[in-house]
């Protein structure tokens, strides 16, 4: 824990220092003697001396004060700050030509005082050493402040200096820079912990140029992690790299390369600890790419990440509150000369009460990535059912419908009993119950999967390649893949126009789906020409914008009777 009681006036670490006397003389002499070791103000009466410590309270390690002055002497100082709460602990050394006054000073809390006129100045700073050592504990700081190794500040005096900083400079941009050496532990393992630590080293004597130069602030904050606090635009982060790394070209052969982190222009609002975050976070993003050495946080990274998680934290709650609802795409066969509703694609549709309509192109691969998926693929399963069963009943409508798996719903063991489960309870046929499970989940190749998705198959349920030709499935793999439709990506029916060799692909899908014996289905079609076109290669079944947009549930239904009628 740091000490409350350390502070930091500049960058440098000097200590502030208030001088109270009222005569000019005294004054200069003892800025004099100070000067190199503290910063100081100065105030010339005692009226004065309080403005200054209201002004400057918190950062004062001492106060230097004269007795006698007029207006308000030094005795009426000491009580106002020993009756205050922010000022009570501050030390006070007391100024006096006046031997007898040392007493009473004493006992009205100052800690020590110092005989004018001033004489040897070694004394004078001693004292004035020891009394701040006593305050702060100076040993703690010693041993905490700069990390042994390269002298430069570690983490937490780091934060510290950088505050401090701030409250003096808070009009100044500031960078947030994070400098990371790649491979550290390799260069370790490699040449050995000595060769790392003055790889290390020389890093450091680089930065501490560097602190001269720009007057930036340098922490070593973990093994070959560095900080750098440093106003905006005083180096150009380019060059700085560039340096670095030929900072270390003639250094034992060992090739040294840095990566780096910037966050520019920080947000002072955030804490200093979130403003470096940001700076590792934009250095993580360039982890393993050997091309770029710098990244730059970006604003709109933090702001997905932000709607990410409320995306998350809200999804409960939108189930609960019946935000999640569906929407039906019809499906045509087109084999005969009028196009046949066939079935229909289950598709989520999440409305928001503040975000408005949210895409399940934005929300599905958030809960894909985080396994939430299942707990909503689960309740949109139901509620399909639970709309076909209620049409069954009130229309004497069947029609199969697919649902759309994610890989993450397979891995789910009690999948296939809850789905046959809901399939009773809502006197569905397994036949009318497709799966589309995209090209993607068999990429991952695993025995395991393949058996699930067999174990489907074997029960009875048709299973759909969504997204084909997304995923670069071998035509090997796809022979020992359980599939009974490729559900061709919309990508090549849109691309249509566009290039002559999407034709020979579509041809190509065409050809392999006969081979194995698969049928094939057309999405995101628009318009009569892509129609005739698949048409003409023999595709059977066509679903896009061309025949319907995906519709509320009472839209399809009524779209269903009229067709029949
Ligand atoms: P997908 O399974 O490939 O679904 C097809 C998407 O294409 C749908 O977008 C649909 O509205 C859109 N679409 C249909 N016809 C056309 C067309 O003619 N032109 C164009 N440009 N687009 C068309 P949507 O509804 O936004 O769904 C996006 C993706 O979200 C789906 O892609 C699917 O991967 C996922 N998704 C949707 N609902 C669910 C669900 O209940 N569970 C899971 N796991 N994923 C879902
Ligand atoms: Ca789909
Ligand atoms: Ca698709």
């Amino acid at each position: 824990m740091l000490q409350s009681h350390v502070k930091f006036h500049s960058i440098a670490g000097k200590r502030l220092v208030l001088i109270v006397d009222d005569e000019q003389i005294n004054r200069d002499i003892l800025q004099h003697i100070v000067e190199e070791d503290f910063d100081f103000v100065t105030a010339s009466d005692g009226e004065e001396a309080v403005e200054k410590i209201k002004e400057y309270g918190g950062l004062l390690s001492l106060v230097l004060l004269d007795l006698r002055m007029p207006k308000m002497d030094g005795f009426d100082v000491i009580q106002w700050m020993k009756s205050s709460d922010e000022y009570a602990e501050i030390p006070v050394i007391v100024l006096t030509s006046d031997e007898s006054a040392e007493v009473d000073s004493l006992k009205f809390g100052a800690s020590d005082f110092i005989v004018k006129p001033f004489s040897v100045p070694e004394v004078i700073l001693t004292r004035m050493q020891k009394t701040i050592e006593l305050y702060e504990d100076r040993s703690i700081i010693q041993s905490t402040e700069r990390e042994d190794l390269t002298g430069l500040f570690n983490k937490e005096y780091f934060y510290r200096y950088a505050e401090q900083y701030d409250t003096f400079h808070s009009d100044l941009i500031m960078d947030a820079v994070f400098i990371d050496i790649n491979h550290f532990h390799l260069i370790n393992e490699l040449y050995g912990r000595k060769a790392g630590d003055e790889v290390l080293i020389h890093l450091s004597d680089y930065l501490k140029d560097l602190r001269e130069k720009t007057r930036c602030i340098a922490g070593r904050v973990e093994a070959d992690k560095f900080f750098v606090y440093i106003e905006h635009g005083k180096v150009a982060y380019t060059t700085m790299v560039e340096e670095i790394n030929s900072h270390f070209d003639n250094f034992r052969d060992i090739h040294v390369r840095v990566r780096c982190g910037i966050y520019q222009n920080v947000e002072k609002d955030l804490d200093i600890e979130t403003r470096f975050d940001r700076a590792i976070q934009a250095a993580n993003t360039i982890k393993n790419n050997y091309s770029k050495s710098i990244a730059r946080y970006d604003n709109s990274t933090y702001q997905k990440k932000l709607y990410e998680e409320r995306i998350i934290n809200e999804m409960d709650d939108a189930m609960a509150s019946h935000q999640f609802y569906l929407n039906f795409q019809p499906k045509y066969n087109v084999h005969d000369e009028v196009p046949v509703l066939a079935s229909a694609e289950v598709l989520v549709r999440w409305d928001h009460p503040e975000l408005g309509r949210i895409s399940p192109g934005q929300f599905i691969p958030i809960f894909e990535h985080n396994g939430l998926i299942q707990k909503l693929d689960i309740y949109i399963w139901e509620r399909a059912l639970e709309c076909a069963g209620r049409w069954k009943k009130e229309h004497g409508i069947e029609i199969p419908l697919s649902v759309n798996v994610s890989r993450m719903d397979l891995y789910n063991s009690s999948l296939l009993d809850f789905i046959i489960e809901k399939l009773i309870d809502y006197d569905i046929s397994k036949s009318n119950l497709y799966l589309e499970i995209t090209e993607s989940a068999y990429m991952d190749d695993s025995d395991q999967l393949i058996e699930i998705i067999n174990n489907l198959r074997a029960e009875g349920f048709k299973i759909e390649m969504d997204d084909f030709g997304t995923g670069y499935s071998s035509l090997n793999m796809l022979a020992d893949v359980p599939v009974d439709v490729l559900k061709m990506d919309m990508r090549f029916v849109q691309n249509l126009k566009s290039s002559a060799k999407q034709e020979t692909m579509i041809r190509l899908i065409m050809d392999i789906a006969k081979y194995l014996g698969m049928n094939v289905v057309a999405e995101g079609v628009e318009d009569k020409a892509q129609v005739d076109f698949l048409r003409s290669v023999g595709c059977d079944v066509i679903q896009g914008y061309y025949f319907s947009k995906p519709l509320p549930e009472e839209e399809f239904v009524q779209l269903i009777l009229d067709e029949r009628a």
